[in-house]
């Protein structure tokens, strides 16, 4: 069906020390491309020796690295940058090949993680610190300094977007990292080793991992040397890997699940606000912690905006993800594909009115299809109301009032974003400071600016990376109080 015909290094290593490496443990497993399930190559299954090894190959490179002059670091960190661009086609195709989300979106992320490194590398030039000068007795400033290995484990939605959101900040930060990338997903991680050596990081600088989450991720977050973890990924993995890293007092950044609502008022522009829903509902195949995953629409125009809604998902194209036009790709794993079926089959049965979808399209008869699904008159007591499905399915419901609008949102365990669509500016802010979320979009789609803090509220995570708030985490602020004269000093043992 695909007539993608990049040959696929099958055999996927470790990365560690600058070098492609066999693991120590003689066990690998498959990835497989989503269109028809076939197997693309294998990974090893990390051991927590390989971990050991990338951890003290990552702690040696840190004396070098941390002392890298910071426009030599910021260079370096560039040329990532423009490497990435170099190979954006190919960048874009692996992820596309192994993820299953459209060529069209994939070339957008791959553009992304280019940002992700030319951004932090200017970033880390200018940060600036804060300085407190206490009359003529004392200058206290602060500074800030690398903290050492981190551990970045990511999930398989938008593998390399994600993995450079991560990456980029700890090396401008003058950290070294062990990544463990996701094990459905491991293709693009290789190719972004390939282009650390390309753009002559030193080695140890960056290392990779791949394997299980319960063995390569644990080993990882259990690793005494490992003094960070940023964390991406489901809630419940969250909080485990934050009891495992609590031995050993890990800084932790978590960003983990959503169930994100779209609220739309009658007096908001419907169409601008129906291209956004639909939007943020269904691409990257629905697989996405931001997706507005339920949509609530004031009671007055209810109606008129779900028969607009229903008419588009309708003609949402779903097809071969490496055809320009496609929309909707195939959902990662078969595993997958089964787990959002269950939930519309729970739908179902909780009595939400299915509009749309809801299964396998005609004429996909292999691969992971699922049909863009649309429920209806969805309240806050169902399963699909309140877990998060991370596929291409979309709640609707009604609400009277503002107050129970703010309410609605509210009513799950996460809160990452939320977007408001109104023209009433006095309500649009007062919205957007009831509804308990870490991002708000207030008549827009989620549109990011780097140099804001990202990060969600309640089971949504914990901590915020972008701008400068990526290098609060990986960065030890210190104060230095330095006295200026002769101030008094207490006597004590003088009589
Ligand atoms: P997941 O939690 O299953 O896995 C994420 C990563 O954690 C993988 O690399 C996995 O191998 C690893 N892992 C699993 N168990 C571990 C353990 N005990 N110790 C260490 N590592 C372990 O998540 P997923 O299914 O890959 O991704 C989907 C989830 O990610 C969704 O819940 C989604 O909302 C969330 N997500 C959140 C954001 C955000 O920024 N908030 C962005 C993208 C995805």
């Amino acid at each position: 069906m695909n007539a993608f015909n990049y040959t696929v290094s099958e055999y996927l290593r470790n990365f560690i020390n600058g070098e492609f490496v066999d693991s120590n443990s003689k066990e690998r497993f498959e990835f497989l491309n989503p269109s028809n399930n076939k197997i693309l190559g294998t990974i090893p299954a990390g051991s927590e020796k390989d971990v050991d090894m990338a951890v003290k190959a990552a702690r040696k490179a840190f004396e070098s690295w941390r002392n890298m002059s910071m426009s030599k670091r910021s260079e370096m960190l560039h040329e990532v940058a423009r490497l990435i661009r170099k190979y954006k086609e190919e960048l874009a195709r692996i992820e596309t090949l192994n993820v299953g989300i459209p060529i069209s979106q994939t070339r957008s992320q791959v553009e992304r993680a280019a940002e992700n490194f030319d951004f932090f590398a200017d970033m880390l030039t200018k940060l600036s610190e804060e300085v407190y000068v206490d009359d003529d007795k004392f200058i206290n400033y602060v500074i800030r300094s690398p903290i050492g290995v981190a551990g970045l484990i990511t999930p398989w939605n938008t593998p390399l977007m994600l993995e450079t959101w991560k990456i980029a900040p700890c090396l401008a930060a003058g950290d070294t990292c062990v990544l463990k990338p996701a094990e459905w997903t491991p293709m693009s991680a290789n190719k972004l080793a390939e282009i650390m050596q390309e753009a002559g990081i030193p080695a140890g600088v960056f290392n990779i991992v791949h394997g299980i989450g319960e063995l390569s991720g644990a080993a990882l977050v259990a690793h005494p040397y490992v003094r960070l973890i940023s964390f991406t990924g489901e809630t419940v993995t969250g909080m485990e890997i934050m009891r495992n890293g609590a031995s050993t007092l890990k800084r932790f950044s978590m960003e983990l699940g959503g169930k994100n609502p779209a609220i739309i008022f009658a007096d908001a522009d419907l169409k601008r606000a129906l291209d956004a829903v639909i939007f943020m509902a269904y691409s990257l195949n629905g697989e996405r912690c931001t997706a507005n995953s339920r949509v609530l629409i004031e009671e007055s125009v209810y109606d008129e905006f779900l028969s607009m809604l229903a008419e588009r998902v309708e003609k949402i194209r779903i097809g071969d993800p490496f055809d320009e036009r496609t929309e909707l790709g195939p959902l990662v794993r078969p595993e997958h594909w089964q787990r959002v079926k269950n939930y519309i089959d729970i739908g179902i049965k909780e009595g939400a009115k299915l509009l749309y979808g809801g299964d396998r399209p005609k004429g996909f008869d292999e691969g992971n299809y699922l049909s863009p699904t649309l429920f209806a008159d969805g309240n806050s007591e169902m399963k699909i109301f309140k877990e998060e499905i991370f596929g291409p399915v979309l709640l609707a419901m009604k609400f009277k009032n503002e107050e129970e609008a703010i309410s609605l949102a509210n009513d799950v365990v996460y809160g990452l974003t939320a977007y408001i669509w109104t023209k009433d500016v006095e309500r649009a802010n007062r919205l957007a400071q009831a509804i308990e979320a870490g991002m708000i979009w207030i008549n827009s789609h989620n549109v990011r600016d780097l140099r804001t803090p990202f990060g969600g509220a309640k089971y949504s995570g914990i901590g915020r990376e972008g701008g400068k708030y990526s290098f609060d985490f990986y960065m030890e602020t210190k104060t230095v109080q330095v006295a200026l004269g002769r101030h008094k000093i207490p006597t004590f043992g003088v009589i």
